[in-house]
């Protein structure tokens, strides 16, 4: 049978696990508020919103709502670049266009 103390202590993980809970509940609204904004971005200018980047190129981490800028003039293959988030280096991308046949 449960005594005061061991009762008080549950009470007390439950108490620390809902702030736990609420506490992810903002970070997912926050999240969800930063990509409907990083979409609507995308979907009005030159920029192409990449969610999910594993292994970034400049610091080998894992970037979530990157917007990549069109390259103005490009002289090789990549198309766009964006800034990494952690040092601030150019990670370039290739974006093929619709039209290009797919390999
Ligand atoms: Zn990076």
């Amino acid at each position: 049978m449960l005594n005061d103390i061991t009762l008080n202590n549950k009470i007390d993980d439950l108490l620390a696990m809902s702030d736990q809970i609420e506490s992810l509940e903002y970070l997912k609204h926050r999240y969800e508020e930063e990509l409907d904004s990083a979409k609507k971005l995308a979907s009005a200018g030159n920029c192409i919103l990449i969610e999910n980047l594993t292994n970034c190129a400049r610091c080998q981490n894992d970037h979530h709502i990157l917007l990549f800028n069109k390259l103005t003039f490009s002289h090789n293959k990549f198309t766009h670049w964006a800034n990494c988030p952690n040092n601030n280096e150019p990670i370039m991308l290739t974006i093929e266009s619709d039209e290009d046949d797919q390999d």
